[in-house]
């Protein structure tokens, strides 16, 4: 299974901040010491041309973020302290994200160490989202015939509102978001598939309940190319979700997506999204499940 990943992922802010920023250093080391992904797998991307970034996101915004002109309220809505680095970081992670899906072209599965920035709308970044990398990935393959059909499965336990936006008018892509009902973001932008849950969902009941989602959404859609956003904080530890998942379900869950995907023949993009776990270690540990299944799977 091959990914993308780059030391540059990790931005400079400071240890104070609630982002757990190391999450992606941590998660490669994690993946490549304990034999999942070979170092020879690691694709390393280089940084997104802005002509593609303004696919998905106007010029101004795109351009601000890289210039470090946004103005202070620009950057508390976007919950990161802006840098050098970590404009250099956003436009690596878009990138490592469109060589992903482009490798789930040829393989069948792949993945970016870091990705699945869904709140991140046209002109501006909120929730620690800078550019929505999926929607940029989305339109560069589509223009450029790659693919037609895009379906986006995302898990984290935040509604996918930037994704849901761009996408708003677009047949060919179906957006499904499964996401505690009174999460953050607070106006929630339709998905073509919304599942508000209740606070305290535990595992059963979530695993049913997505089961039954993607068997109607394979009903009535054929996607060429498939996007998981397989955030960690549904788990009922973690800082902001308001589920309640085990590890062990939320390991069940990344089954239940690649399996129900990887089954139909149809290529799978894996990407992190959001998590908050007690520390970076439990924090890499929900991570690496997704990639660890994959593994399992013979990927
Ligand atoms: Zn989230």
């Amino acid at each position: 299974m091959r990914v993308s990943y780059s030391p540059g992922y990790v931005a400079d802010i400071p240890d104070s901040h609630v982002f757990p920023m190391k999450k992606f250093s941590g998660l490669h080391a994690y993946l490549t010491q304990n034999g999942i992904v070979s170092e020879s797998e690691v694709v390393e991307p280089s940084m997104v041309d802005i002509s593609n970034l303004i696919t998905a996101h106007t010029s101004r915004y795109a351009n601000a973020v890289w210039t470090g002109a946004l103005d202070r309220k620009e950057i508390r809505r976007m919950g990161l302290p802006w840098s050098k680095s970590l404009a250099i970081r956003s436009r690596l992670a878009v990138q490592g994200t469109i060589n992903a899906a482009l490798m789930a072209l040829q393989e069948g599965l792949a993945g970016n160490l870091a990705g699945g920035t869904h709140h991140s709308m046209p002109d501006h970044g909120e929730g620690f989202c800078v550019y929505n990398d999926v929607a940029v990935a989305i339109k560069v393959l589509k223009q450029s015939m790659w693919v037609n059909k895009v379906l986006v499965i995302d898990c984290d336990v935040h509604q996918g509102n930037g994704t849901a936006y761009i996408f708003r008018n677009d047949p060919d892509v179906f957006t499904f978001s499964i996401h505690g009902e009174k999460n953050y973001p607070f106006k929630k932008p339709p998905s073509d598939l919304d599942i508000g849950l209740p606070d305290k969902t535990g595992d059963s009941e979530y695993h049913q309940t997505l089961i039954d989602a993607l068997d109607h959404i394979f009903d009535q859609f054929t996607p060429d190319l498939v996007f998981y956003l397989g955030g960690i904080d549904p788990l009922e530890t973690d800082h902001f979700g308001r589920l309640a998942l085990t590890l062990k379900g939320l390991r069940e869950r990344d089954r239940i997506v690649i399996e129900t995907v990887t089954r139909r023949d149809l290529p799978l993009t894996l990407l992190l999204s959001g998590g908050y776990a007690p520390s970076v270690e439990e924090t890499v540990i929900a991570h690496a499940q997704m990639y660890e299944v994959a593994k399992e799977m013979g990927f």
